[in-house]
Order: C-alpha cells, then structure tokens, then sequence
C-alpha cells in the first residue's frame, strides 16, 4: 500500500510548482492502486493563524478538483493541535527538546561572528547549559522559551531517496531547529512528522528545497518511534528561460482556465518534465500514472515551456469528440462542424472565433483590382455551381475558375481564402465551405469585388 499526501499552506493559491508536487503525489499513489493499493491525501498546513486563510483552503480544493487531483481523505492542521503536544510532551520527557530564550538579534549576532571567523553558523547550544536557576529567573521576568529539537550529534542520517538515490548528512554540522515558538505555537517541522505518522504516510514526495528538512525529520521520526516513510526530492521548476521566474511562482489554475487550457494537458506537460520521458498527451489520468516512474527524474531542473503547454493542448483538443465539448462550442455548430474545425484549433474556445467565419459577418478584403474580377468572376460560377457536385463544392468551384481564367496555385485560391473568410490561412476550405453555404459563398465574394 501506498499513501502520499500533499501538504500546501493555504497563504496563498497554488502555483504550477505546487500543481506538480500535488500531481506527482496524486500520480504514485494511483499506479499504486492497481497493485498494492495507493491512497492520496490532502493536508491543509494551516498551523500558522495568522497568514492561513479559508479562502485560500477552498480554492487549493477547487483547483485540485479542476485538475482532477481528488484526494482520498482531507487533514487539517488546525483540528489536531492536541496531538501536537502530546508529541511534544513525549519527547520533552525523553530530553529531545529544550527551552531557548535568544532573542532574533541575539541570533543573528551570533551568525555573524561565525561567519566572520569562516565557521558554518550553527546554533551553538547555549542554552542546553542553563540551569533550573536560569530558566526561573526568565520565567520570572516573563520570559516564555522558544524550543529546539535536540539533534543526536551520534545519529548518522541517511537515506535512499527515490530521486537523488543516497543521502548522508551530519547531525553535527546541523543547526538544532525550533520547533515551537515562545507563544506556544508550531513550526512546519514537528507537526509534519507526528501527520505523516498518524495518516500512515509511506512516501513524502516534495520539492528539494526541502531536502535539509528531511535529514532533520528523519530524527523526529526515530525520536518519535517510528520509521522514516520513503523520500523523494525533485529538482525544482524553471520557466523556459531557464530560471525560476517571478511569473511563474504567480501562475495557477486560475490561469489555465483563463487561456483556455485543458487540465489534462496541464498535467501531461508537468507530469513529465524534468523526466527523461517524452511529454506526451494523454487523455486520462490512468494512463500517466501508469508511465509514473520517479526513476526517471534528472536532477536539472524541470522546464516549463508555455508553448509547449499550448502543443499537448492543441493535441488534446484534435481528439476531442463533439460530446466532449458539445456544451462548450457556440449555437448551431454541430457535429461537422466542429470536425471541420476541430484540427485548427489550440483551444476549445478558439471554435468561436472559426464559426464567427462561418456564420459571418466577414470583412470584405482590400482586392487588387485584377483579383476583384477575378472575385466577380468567382461569385458568378459559385451562383452557377451545382452545389452538391460529387467532387465537393469547393473542388468542383475552383476547378471551374482554373478554366475559366487559367489562374492556379496561391493566385487561385489565396483572393477566394479571403474573400470567404476574411483570413489568409484556416480550416481546409473542403470541409469550410459546405458549413458555410452557397448563399453566403456568393454574397462574400462578391462584396470582395
Ligand atoms: N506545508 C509545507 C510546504 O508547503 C509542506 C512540506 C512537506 O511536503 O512536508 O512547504
């Protein structure tokens, strides 16, 4: 059995790095299920009051559910406060965490002289040496501790991580990190651990900036009495540019529907990148999970190419069956319709724009005044056209005007192309011009003459 979680803070809304630690999760735990069993969970990190938000709670849920990542069961921080400090009671009785009563400054003081003197700058335990005396004189002048978790300088850390493979670090060259804050609330870090055991969390898949948390986490772990889950830490994402962009630390789903975009596109492009695999369309989400494999993440960080989000969109949108989309395309364009049209579109919302072409009204082009003629002559043989010709309506009127006039190639058929739609390039004219009918085919070209 499997069982990942993703674990945002709900300070703000999710961004396409977010997107793709939720989906990777999402995606491991659904190869899983048709094995062993994979569950997927949602954890809403809401410990920190001030900066959490409902609001922000809802969309991380509605922007999960537009992309399809539905979990299997939702945590909330917030709701499980008191098992914290049992947590925390069990390992102050075991002497992992201690009081601390430096204040920021005095902390950044202290940095500064070690890094001056080239020294890494490390937490240097003062307080591990007060005495019972100390702490009742700060109690006394109404001084609340902070506290630390008590790294086992003796532990050697290390782990099998499914990108990065082995992992060592030692607990010396670490700082004691702060678990609790003087006015009894909680960092990221212990709460994290106590969750991923109670939800019986097998795999933390995450990004790598937080790779120094798990060689930490691993001990609360132990201390906790309980074995660490798996690890994995993808490289980061970078626009195409080839940094990490402001732009798309600010880019989420809401941006996605915005464009127009398909969420299985959105999830085909990020659930590849940065892997060795090709980024392919795919339709459904069984089907990535199937080809999900962490082994194959590099350690480069992954691109994320908007034009290459918009080509598996394109992709997707030519497979599209009219049913999927009936509810979606303007009134009247029916199930030819939307064939003819189909392949010319990037997005859903572009069949708008092409069935404005059919219906009309369209811009009379700037004609030379040989091709005007030549659109009067082409109003008159399309006015004559039998219009149910075997050959096609746009066959049997362009191969009258080859005759009649002589004209072939672009010279043939670009003056037509504009006069019919207003544009110099579109849907195969075969299909366009039955969806457009004799009466408009005439009355457009000879507006063009
Ligand atoms: N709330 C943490 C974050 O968003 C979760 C990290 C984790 O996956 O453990 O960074």
């Amino acid at each position: 059995m499997i069982v990942t979680r993703f674990a945002p803070s709900p300070t703000g809304h999710l961004h396409v790095g977010n997107i793709r630690t939720a989906l990777h999760n999402f995606l491991l735990a659904h190869k899983a299920r048709g094995q062993a069993g994979g569950r997927f969970m949602l954890r809403i990190d809401d410990t920190d009051a001030e900066r959490s938000r409902e609001d922000y709670v809802d969309a991380i849920r509605a922007d999960l559910a537009w992309l399809g990542l539905n979990p299997d069961g939702e945590e909330r921080q917030s709701a499980r406060l008191a098992i914290y400090d049992a947590a925390f009671e069990r390992l102050k009785s075991a002497g992992r965490v201690y009081r601390c009563y430096e204040t920021a400054q005095e902390l950044d003081l202290k940095r500064k002289i070690l890094l001056g003197r080239k020294l890494p700058p490390i937490y240097d335990r003062a307080a591990l040496a007060l005495t019972d005396d100390d702490h009742a004189r700060f109690a006394a002048d109404g001084v609340a501790p902070h506290w630390r978790f008590r790294l086992d300088h003796d532990e050697p850390i290390a782990w099998d991580d499914g990108v990065r493979e082995a992992q060592h670090f030692d607990a010396a060259s670490m700082s004691d990190p702060v678990v609790r804050r003087a006015d009894g609330s909680w960092l990221y870090m212990l709460p994290s651990c106590v969750d991923d055991i109670d939800m019986g969390i097998t795999d933390v898949l995450r990004g790598e900036d937080h790779v120094s948390n798990t060689a930490v986490q691993i001990q609360m772990f132990t201390a906790l009495s309980a074995t660490p889950p798996r690890f994995a830490h993808e490289a980061l994402l970078v626009g195409a540019e080839g940094k990490l962009s402001k732009r798309l630390g600010s880019t989420g789903v809401a941006d996605f529907r915005e464009q127009g975009l398909e969420p299985m596109a959105v999830n085909s492009l990020l659930a590849r990148i940065g892997t060795s695999q090709p980024v392919e369309a795919q339709h459904d989400m069984a089907a990535l999970a199937q080809g999900f494999d962490l082994a194959t993440f590099g350690r480069a960080p992954a691109r994320f190419d908007d034009a290459e989000l918009l080509r598996i969109n394109a992709q997707l949108v030519h497979a599209m069956d009219y049913a999927d989309v009936a509810g979606l395309l303007p009134e009247g364009m029916d199930e030819a319709a939307w064939l003819t049209i189909r392949p010319n579109l990037e997005k859903v919302t572009e069949a708008h724009e092409w069935w404005t072409v059919v219906t009309g009204p369209v811009a009379a082009p700037e004609l030379s005044a040989e091709d005007a003629a030549f659109a009067q002559a082409a109003a008159d043989a399309a006015q004559a056209l039998d219009w149910n010709d075997e050959a096609g309506a746009w066959k049997a009127l362009t191969n009258a005007l080859k005759q009649a006039t002589g004209r072939k190639g672009k010279a043939l058929f670009l003056p037509l192309r504009l006069a019919l739609t207003g544009m110099d390039h579109g849907p195969d004219m075969n299909a366009l011009l039955p969806l457009i009918g004799q009466a408009r085919t005439v009355e457009r070209l000879r507006a063009a003459a």
